[in-house]
């Protein structure tokens, strides 16, 4: 039995970088379903309003701790969550693993420049590696034309870059018509990929602000900072009420 904690009603996984990358080999060779997802403050306040995206939370297989303050809440309530699992260094972890072991990637989002500039930059990175296709977010083709493209064109592992809460209700919508194996709901990660957007400095990271450094350097993102003291408020009420889950 995995060990997950229920955040605001949606069970978060008590897992690290290493231990979910170990599984993905396994799941590339059972071709099973592999739904990594990035569980933070925001997408959990969507989750309580949005059924589309609480059943793609609840569907998912790897709801992995990616925010401070899914820790912070872990850590005052007793939990047993104690690391951020950011949704980048998945993808990149992910990248290494799709060379080593010969699987190809396809790349669903963002804005044509950036998923373009992405790719190049992938394929100089990871030497070696099959990018079996790309499409940008903000493509005209029918969600059918999509789904039929990523078929033919063979990839296992599919990231979705097309900001939340569209990226999860899409890939709630077709992850079961697509014959990739392992999925990932990356958000903005393709504009860090591409060079475009820079990433916080690494003391930034390991001091845990790395969101607060991406709320002030993207005037989009400021509403984020607003949200944290809500999510803090409503998660641990939720602990309180619901004190034996
Ligand atoms: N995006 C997209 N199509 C859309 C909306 C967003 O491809 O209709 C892309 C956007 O260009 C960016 C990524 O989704 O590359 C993440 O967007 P944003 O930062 O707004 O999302 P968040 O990080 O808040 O989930």
């Amino acid at each position: 039995m995995k060990n997950t904690e229920k955040i605001l009603g949606i069970p978060v996984d008590v897992i690290e970088l290493d231990a979910m990358m170990e599984e993905v080999p396994n799941y590339l060779r059972k071709s099973k379903k592999m739904l990594l997802t990035s569980i933070n403050p925001q997408i959990l306040l969507m989750a309580k309003k949005d059924k589309e995206v609480q059943e793609y939370l609840l569907t998912s297989t790897h709801p992995f701790p990616d925010g401070i303050g899914i820790i912070k809440v872990s850590k005052w309530t007793g939990g047993a969550i104690k690391h951020r699992v950011a949704g980048i260094d998945v993808m990149m972890e992910l990248l290494k693993i799709a060379t080593r072991l010969e699987q190809s990637v396809f790349l669903f989002g963002a804005h044509p420049d950036i998923v373009r500039k992405a790719v190049e930059n992938i394929k100089n990175d990871y030497k070696g590696i099959k990018i079996a296709g790309y499409i940008d977010g903000y493509t005209t083709k029918t969600d059918a034309e999509i789904v039929q493209i990523i078929n033919e064109s063979q990839a296992k592992i599919l990231f979705v870059a097309l900001g939340s809460p569209r990226q999860e209700k899409w890939l709630l919508k077709h992850y079961n018509q697509l014959n990739s194996v392992i999925f990932q709901n990356v958000g903005g990660s393709f504009d860090v990929l591409s060079g475009e957007v820079k990433r916080a400095p690494q003391w930034v990271i390991q001091l845990n602000l790395e969101w607060l450094y991406r709320s002030l350097s993207n005037p989009k993102r400021f509403h984020r900072i607003l949200q944290l003291p809500v999510f803090v408020v409503e998660a641990l009420f939720w602990k309180i009420r619901h004190r034996d889950e």
